[in-house]
């Protein structure tokens, strides 16, 4: 009886080991959230070792504020793109015809699940620009967008204006942000939106140097503006947008659109839910930024899991077959491709559950 009953709580322990494991990022090991990281952490400095010189950047002054407002006069050959609409080699459409590239800037949050149940149950994939600090925050939301077929990229650790930070904060920002997303994950980010849409050809030196491709998104008329809710009534967001799409079914659509949502709250994931279909009526495919790209390889080399197989612009099959993908680190944890709650909380509520039922069992074996 008694070995029984040390035979059960050998079990619970070993569940809610594992349990721990499914869930936990170390973030004592990171930066304080949503602020500029240090630039003298050993971590940033072993980075910038490895970067090498970051001298050839373009020298234009740093800008000031939150975001910042345009220079006046222009600093002439900075490209500035919130400015001038200077894109460079930005990517600012979807390379495929008919097509809303699907993007969610500035998650994963709690309201993440709730779209992601959405977007399952129609089978859209789409690309999550993801902050650093909310990713060590939500890992199992992260694992959750790759096993669902969808793609990851960096929208930088804090959240701060690029052109107002220097070369070495910027790699900061985006070198954390891609360690979190690794360690959730095993996948190294590729692509990046800057914050704000703020870039110029400064900060698209070091991301380059970073081996990061900057996505903005198609202007203004493809800004869904969700954020602004609910400061702007959701009937308000729907209407404009229902504008832009039409714009956009009567033009000859031979590239597609990149469109500017977020995963922000309730409000913005509820009005997506709303807009998304819109598209579907006006026969306009769905696609994340790595099957509008054709881009077979959308994470870069030196991640720890297989690369997803993300490509093609096929959406609603791509979408499909992609989901079988498994993340490093979820063999541990028994059910990778099966949706599970995402937040702290539900997990805590999960460990609780699981070992109330051993010890349940425990008690009534013994
Ligand atoms: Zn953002």
């Amino acid at each position: 009886m008694v070995k029984f009953f040390a035979s059960s709580l050998t079990v619970l322990v070993l569940t809610l080991a594992a349990v721990q494991a499914q869930t936990t990022i170390d973030i004592s090991k990171y930066p304080t959230i949503n602020q500029i990281p240090p630039i003298n952490s050993p971590e940033v400095q072993a980075w910038l070792k490895e970067l090498g010189d970051l001298s050839g950047a373009p020298s234009i002054p740093l800008h000031k504020g939150e975001p910042p407002s345009c220079p006046n006069p222009p600093i002439p050959n900075e490209c500035y793109w919130t400015c001038d609409g200077c894109a460079a080699d930005d990517i600012t459409a979807c390379a495929a015809p008919n097509t809303w590239g699907l993007t969610f800037d500035d998650g994963p949050s709690t309201a993440t699940p709730t779209l992601l149940n959405y977007l399952k149950t129609n089978k859209h994939s789409a690309t999550f620009f993801l902050i650093g600090s909310n990713v060590i925050q939500y890992p199992d939301t992260v694992k959750r967008e790759v096993t669902e077929g969808h793609h990851l990229a960096s929208h930088t650790w804090s959240h701060h204006a690029l052109t107002t930070l220097s070369n070495e904060q910027i790699v900061a920002e985006m070198k954390w942000t891609e360690k979190a997303v690794m360690e959730a994950t095993g996948l190294r980010l590729k692509y990046m939106r800057p914050p704000y849409g703020d870039i110029n050809n400064r900060v698209r030196y070091v991301l380059k140097k970073l081996g990061y491709i900057p996505v903005d998104w198609t202007g203004d008329a493809f800004d869904t503006n969700d954020w602004q809710m609910p400061t702007m009534a959701e009937a308000k967001v729907i209407a404009t947008f229902t504008k832009s799409l039409d714009a956009y079914v009567a033009s000859n659509k031979t590239k597609g659109f990149y469109c500017l949502e977020h995963d922000l709250n309730d409000l913005t994931v509820g009005v997506a839910q709303k807009l998304i279909p819109l598209g579907t009526a006006r026969k306009i495919n769905i696609a994340s930024v790595a099957q509008c790209e054709g881009d077979a390889q959308p994470y870069q080399l030196g991640g720890t899991a297989p690369m997803p197989s993300v490509s093609g612009v096929t959406p609603s099959v791509t979408a499909t077959s992609a989901g079988s993908v498994t993340p490093t680190g979820s063999s541990t944890v028994g059910t990778p491709t099966v949706a599970k709650p995402n937040n702290a909380n539900v997990q805590s509520v999960g460990a609780l559950s699981v070992a109330a039922a051993a010890l349940a069992a425990a008690v009534i074996f013994a």
